[in-house]
């Protein structure tokens, strides 16, 4: 066989094998079967020696030709096979975003959470800072400085949870007003929701631990109008435009004059049902301007500023909100009450 069939024999037989090639394992294998050191065609290039002289460069260029011509193809089936290898690990590595995921139940918020959360947004819109406090608090925070001095029935023991002498869980989250007024200047203006503690025995209404939240606002010139003003729109951006305030003559030792806040119930709007008693009214919490005994003892000027505090239940406010009867039900943790509740409620 001279050369020339030699040749176009392997040139024949290496491209048929290249078509079925489909990986790049198997077009190494070719590519040392033609192209390696003991490859075919580098074969033929070491023994041109034996061929005569007058014949070798032609011979040279015949067997340069092909092996350029088999390099070339090898190279393009090399780049097509990566091309193809990357296709396939793109595919696999590809996340079809419409694909449905297998059932998973989401969590949901705490109807607690959820009424804290809105209460705090309405206030924060009305420009009110959220400030917080300790729930382990010095006696001198929870009482003495909201004018609830040591013969105060709030103290009794049987009332109050007690640390020490001096410490209390404290009884209502009032404290961090003073603790405001004390460490800065007016204007103040300032919401502070927690957990608060009473020694009372749990039952529909009442639980040792339960959660409030306190509005503080002092600067110059305020007026009971004020705290009407603000607790009409956080009344309606609870409730909705057509609810109404009523303010009834109360008293807490922190505020004068002092006013239970109540709303038009909102299971009635006002009528006159099961859950309002008939009266068409609701109270849901207390307010009145700083007493500004209050205010002297915080170290604000009494001559110079005044203000108003409320304070509400978020218990209340959300049972209230849900129609939900029993306050234990709240702490029981059970999902099947608990995965009622959605933040957009
Ligand atoms: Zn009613």
């Amino acid at each position: 066989m001279d050369i020339r069939e030699q040749l176009n024999a392997i040139q024949k037989e290496t491209l048929e094998q290249l078509e079925s090639i489909r990986d790049k394992t198997g077009l190494e294998e070719i590519r040392l079967k033609i192209l390696g050191k003991k490859g075919s065609l580098t074969q033929m290039l070491k023994s041109m020696g034996q061929i005569p002289a007058e014949q070798r460069p032609e011979a040279g260029q015949m067997i340069n030709a092909v092996r350029e011509n088999l390099t070339e193809k090898m190279m393009q089936l090399d780049a097509h096979l990566k091309k193809i290898e990357q296709n396939n690990r793109l595919a696999k590595e590809e996340i079809d975003v419409t694909e449905p995921r297998p059932y998973q139940r989401a969590g949901s918020l705490h109807p607690l959470s959820i009424v804290e959360n809105k209460l705090v947004e309405t206030f924060t819109s009305m420009g009110f800072d959220v400030a917080e406090g300790v729930e382990v608090e010095q006696d001198l925070f929870n009482f003495e400085l909201l004018n609830i001095p040591k013969n105060h029935p709030a103290r009794d023991a049987q009332d109050t949870f007690y640390v020490d002498d001096n410490i209390v869980l404290r009884t209502q989250t009032s404290g961090v007003q003073a603790h405001v007024m004390l460490e800065r200047k007016p204007p103040i203006r300032i919401i502070c929701p927690g957990r608060v503690y009473r020694a009372d025995e749990v039952d529909a209404t009442h639980s040792p631990v339960f959660h409030q939240m306190e509005g503080l606002v002092i600067d110059k010139d305020v007026t009971m109008a004020d705290l009407k003003g603000t607790l009409d729109i956080f009344a309606k951006a609870l409730y909705g435009p057509e609810v109404k305030t009523r303010f009834r003559p109360s008293f807490f030792p922190f505020t004068e004059p002092s006013a239970e806040v109540d709303l038009t119930c909102v299971a009635c709007h006002g009528k006159g049902c099961r859950v309002c008693k008939g009266t068409g009214w609701i109270e849901v919490l207390g307010a009145g301007m700083v007493n500004p005994k209050v205010l002297d003892m915080c170290g604000v000027d009494s001559s110079v500023y005044s203000g108003f505090a409320f304070g509400l239940g978020i218990e209340r406010i959300a049972m209230l909100h849900y129609g939900i009867t029993d306050m234990r039900l709240l702490y029981e943790g059970d999902y099947r009450f608990l995965s009622q509740f959605r933040e957009d409620d």
